[in-house]
C-alpha cells in the first residue's frame, strides 16, 4: 500500500512491488498473504489512498487492560454477563452490544531480564555535582588520566580545585602532560581530550621516522624523543581546568 501511495506511475509501482515481494518471500512470508496484499494494493485507486483517513471518534467505552494469560477467561465472563449491563437503560448508550476489550502490551522477557546499568551521575554523591578529572573507563587514554579533584599550578605551585567534571571524552579542556623528569606541557584542545592525547602519542611514536624525513617535531614529541628515547613509561597525563 505504501508503495502504491508513493509511486506515481504504474511501472514504478510494479518494479518496487516486485522487489518487496522478493524480500518478503526471502523472510518466509506465505505466498498467499503476499499475493493477496499485492492484489489489494494494485486494485486500490491511488487518489483514494492519498486522501487522509478520518476516523469516526469512538463514543463507546472500552475495557483496556494489560494482556495476560487469563485474557480468554475475562472475555468469556464478560460475554456471559454482558446482558446484565445492557438491561440498565442509562448504561446502554455508553457501551456496545458486545464487550470491546483492548489489550496493552504486557511485560515481555526483555523487559524483565534487561536492566540498565547506567546510573545518573551525581546519584552516588547524594545529588551533589561530581567534579574533578576521571578516566572514562573505556578508552586507551584512561591509563594516562590522573584522577584528581584538584591541580597544581606548575608556575606558582598553588593548588586549585576543579570546578567541572572532566574525563577522556570531554571537549574544550586545558590539560597538562606531566613527565617524570619532571617537565610539564600545558595544552588546550577543543576536540575530545582523548583524541588530542592520541595525537600526541602518535607524534611521539613516529618521531624517529619524522626526523628521518626532515619533518619538524611537536614539542611533546621532541621532548620524549630526545630525553627519553621515545618512551612513554612513567608518564602521567592529567587534565586540568576546563575553559569553555
Ligand atoms: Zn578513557
Ligand atoms: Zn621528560
Amino acid at each position: 500500500m505504501r508503495i502504491r501511495r508513493n509511486c506515481s506511475d504504474d511501472k514504478e509501482f510494479k518494479k518496487n512491488a516486485l522487489e518487496l515481494t522478493t524480500r518478503l518471500k526471502a523472510r518466509g512470508y506465505p505466498k498467499k498473504i503476499i499475493s493477496k496484499a499485492y492484489m489489494r494494493a494494485k486494485n486500490a485507486n491511488r487518489e483514494d489512498i492519498l486522501k487522509p483517513k478520518y476516523r469516526i471518534p469512538e463514543k463507546k467505552t472500552r475495557l483496556i487492560t494489560t494482556y495476560n494469560n487469563q485474557w480468554q477467561d475475562i472475555y468469556r465472563i464478560l460475554g456471559r454477563n454482558w446482558n446484565i449491563l445492557l438491561t440498565e437503560p442509562k448504561l446502554e448508550s455508553y457501551i456496545d452490544a458486545t464487550p470491546t476489550i483492548t489489550s496493552r502490551k504486557a511485560r515481555n522477557l526483555k523487559d524483565i531480564l534487561v536492566k540498565s546499568h547506567f546510573k545518573r551521575q551525581g546519584d552516588s554523591t547524594g545529588g551533589k555535582k561530581l567534579t574533578g578529572s576521571f578516566a572514562c573507563g573505556n578508552c586507551n587514554i584512561c591509563q594516562y588520566m590522573l584522577p584528581s579533584n584538584e591541580f597544581e599550578d606548575p608556575i606558582d605551585g598553588k593548588r586549585h580545585h576543579l570546578k567541572h567534571y572532566i574525563n577522556c571524552r570531554t571537549r574544550n579542556v586545558v590539560y597538562a602532560i606531566t613527565c617524570s623528569c619532571p617537565k610539564v606541557y600545558i595544552g588546550q584542545t577543543s576536540q575530545e581530550l582523548r583524541k588530542r592525547i592520541q595525537k600526541h602519542l602518535s607524534t611521539i611514536s613516529t618521531a624517529r621516522r619524522d626526523i628521518g624525513k626532515d619533518r619538524s617535531l611537536t614539542s611533546v614529541a621532541s621532548h620524549f624523543h630526545h630525553y627519553h628515547g621515545g618512551f612513554l613509561h612513567q608518564t602521567r597525563r592529567s587534565s586540568f581546568t576546563i575553559c569553555t
